[in-house]
């Protein structure tokens, strides 16, 4: 999921929250629809709000991550943001500062021990498997 389309999501929920509101009790104010509507109403707001929130901390995460941030495993080298969910999160490098995709860290580094994500990456431990060709559908294996 990218940023833009967890924006436009956000943007719509509170919309629709808006929406629910003035359609129920002619008042923007969501507390008010809140305690003056049926309880249907009420779980919709509460969804609603919820996804908000969700969707609010995840863009909070997300934010550190820059924008041109891209996997630096050879066999990824994927947008970091747009595949964050897909591939379990990301981790920066604390030695030499790439960034990879969480499942992509654990199998280009064979560790997601945090002291052993601290000695830093393959890459930067002189480890790295320069000019080996990428595996057609390896990077499938993945995704299921
Ligand atoms: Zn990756
Ligand atoms: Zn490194």
């Amino acid at each position: 999921m990218s940023p833009g389309k967890l924006t436009l999501g956000l943007i719509i929920n509170i919309v629709l929250i808006l929406l629910i509101s003035y359609g129920t009790t002619g008042s923007l104010n969501p507390f008010q629809a809140f305690s003056s509507s049926n309880l249907l109403i009420k779980i919709v707001l509460i969804v609603l709000a919820f996804f908000t929130f969700i969707e609010f901390l995840f863009l909070l995460v997300i934010s550190r991550i820059p924008e041109d941030a891209i996997c630096q495993d050879p066999d990824c080298g994927k947008d970091i943001r747009t595949y964050y969910l897909v591939l379990r999160g990301a981790i920066r490098c604390p030695v030499c500062g790439r960034w990879y995709h969480r499942a992509c860290w654990i199998r280009y580094n064979r560790t997601s021990s945090p002291l052993e994500i601290l000695k830093g990456c393959k890459k930067c431990r002189g480890e790295g498997e320069m000019g080996r060709p990428r595996l057609l559908g390896e990077e499938d294996t993945l995704r299921g």
